[in-house]
């Protein structure tokens, strides 16, 4: 069939040859017909685009809103108030200089929180770390595992806090302090939750584990890890572990009126690589066609200019696809179909920073050394430079990547210590993950989840021998503006939201541990 068209002559006019005013009659036949297979295809592509909009359904839960855990704000406020008084700051000394302020914060918790005290099994692990056993009544079930840690970061600038960073002041509604939002305010959710369901004579099927290290903002070596090294000698194996990671995020997503509540199912590993090069030094009144400062600069520069690749693919993908049925029509069509809008999506996600880091393993210089006096031309320079490593990738595939886009034998690479790989990928159809979504509908019934790759390190790491489903969330809502307190200044968080954070480990219990 030949195409329609409206003058019926479409295979006999020749575009071009009207638009140069040709008189002359010639036929191109076979350029109206790629056009027209074209606009076929479009049609086509259009068409499936559109159909599978319906399909892309939404992965939200609703669940009945959770009204019969009590938590008095007020006093459970006051109660992170004088866990924040304790100066918990990790420091790479052996003996933490903070180690009474950790034993201060144990004998809180004894205070605070008798219940657990008197009902759960309390070890203490390396001085300073805590172990709580609540035995199940059914021992023949994967344990499920509640972490926090009870170490803070120090203080960069105590001239930019409204209200000293160590003062745990209650002020306008708010608990201020370093710590506040993490972490402590996850343990003390943690025995909160515990004491309230004890309270009521909550009595669990499968056992619970709270885990709660002291040296996590230092690499959580004689904390967390320790801790995991000892379950796991113990042959525990566990459905499931939470630690801190994702939150729920208010005005932070474009295109979402909700808040969304990100739970993290993998994290970025971590590695610094060392470029050196060694060169000629000699005076600088006749310096060489290039010297080693100047290699070691193309060597960044290259690192630069050919960053990792994007993919929206793995986490990132799987976030989409349950953030994309919540958007706009316009939002939903390209988000269902990534197949044909991958590279968009991926260009406009790679425009920012924050969302860039969730596409690929990144590079980042931090540190550049070479020449001591301004007449003298260094034998040596070297540059620091270290990548966030996406899962996929490894330390040693990034070192290889890194090798070859410089591609100067002069320059060697060295991986330095303290590196991490990226963690395994939990998965989103696990009965963990299931009660983590449920529990979030239960106690902030307006917050949308999504997994998520969480960009930072955090202790869970640690447990990857005890179980294969990790989850990183903290029950409390952040602001564009709160997510630069952490570790920033004028860490808060709301008296009102306190509550909340208690309830939601109390019901993830009750949802996980209860059969
Ligand atoms: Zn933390």
């Amino acid at each position: 069939m030949e195409p329609p068209s409206r003058t019926g002559f479409a295979d006999e006019i020749d575009p071009a040859g009207l638009l140069a005013g040709a008189s002359e009659h010639i036929t191109m036949k076979r350029p109206v017909r790629i056009l027209f297979g074209a606009v076929v295809i479009v049609v086509v592509i259009l068409g499936v685009a559109l159909a599978r909009v319906p399909l892309f359904k939404s992965r939200q839960v609703t669940a009945p809103r959770v009204r019969d855990l009590p938590v008095n704000a007020s006093r459970f406020a006051e109660v992170l108030s004088r866990a924040v008084r304790l100066n918990t700051i990790s420091s790479e000394d052996p003996i933490p200089p903070h180690g009474s302020a950790l034993l201060g914060l144990h004998a809180l918790y004894r205070e605070s929180f008798p219940l657990v005290h008197a009902k759960l099994r309390r070890e203490v692990i390396n001085g300073y770390s805590l172990l709580y056993t609540w035995q199940g009544a059914n021992p023949s079930l994967p344990p499920v595992i509640l972490m926090g840690h009870q170490d803070v970061v120090p203080i960069d600038d105590p001239g930019a806090w409204s209200e000293p960073p160590f003062g745990g002041r209650i002020v306008k509604g708010f608990v201020w302090g370093r710590g506040t939002l993490d972490d402590k305010i996850a343990v003390l959710g943690v025995l909160q939750g515990a004491e309230t369901l004890l309270a009521k004579g909550y009595r669990p099927q499968r056992t619970i584990y709270f885990a709660f290290g002291h040296d996590e903002e230092i690499s959580g070596e004689h904390g967390a890890r320790a801790i995991a090294r000892e379950l796991k000698r113990r042959g525990v194996r566990a459905a499931f572990v939470l630690d801190e990671g994702g939150a729920i995020t208010k005005d932070v997503v474009g295109g979402l009126k909700r808040p969304l509540a990100v739970v993290g199912i993998a994290e970025k590993g971590y590695v610094s690589l060392e470029l050196s090069v060694k060169m000629e030094g000699g005076h600088s009144s006749m310096p060489p066609g290039e010297t080693a400062v100047g290699a070691i600069s193309a060597a960044v520069s290259r690192l630069e200019q050919h960053p990792f690749p994007a993919h929206v693919d793995g986490v990132s993908r799987q976030m989409l696809e349950y953030i994309g049925p919540e958007m706009s029509f316009a939002k939903r069509v390209a988000l269902a179909n990534l197949w044909l809008t991958g590279p968009v999506v991926a260009r406009e996600l790679a425009s920012e920073p924050a969302t860039n880091a969730g596409l690929r393993t990144t590079t980042a210089p931090t540190v550049i050394s070479g020449g001591v006096k301004d007449n003298v031309l260094p034998k040596t320079a070297s540059a620091i430079v270290n990548f966030r490593i996406l899962p996929g990738d490894t330390i040693s595939s990034v070192k290889d990547r890194v090798i070859s886009t410089i591609d100067d034998r002069r320059v060697q690479v060295r991986v330095l210590p303290f590196g991490s790989e990226p963690s395994a990928v939990s998965d989103t159809n696990s009965p963990g993950f299931r009660a983590i979504q449920k529990t979030i509908a239960q106690v902030f019934p307006d917050a949308l989840v999504a997994p998520s790759l969480v960009l930072g390190a955090t202790d869970s790491r640690h447990f990857k021998n005890v179980s294969s489903q990790i989850y990183r969330f903290l029950p409390v809502t952040l602001t564009e503006k709160d997510l630069a307190r952490i570790h920033g200044s004028d860490e808060r968080i709301a008296v009102s939201d306190c509550p909340h954070v208690a309830q939601f480990y109390a019901q993830l219990i009750r949802n996980a541990c209860s059969n």
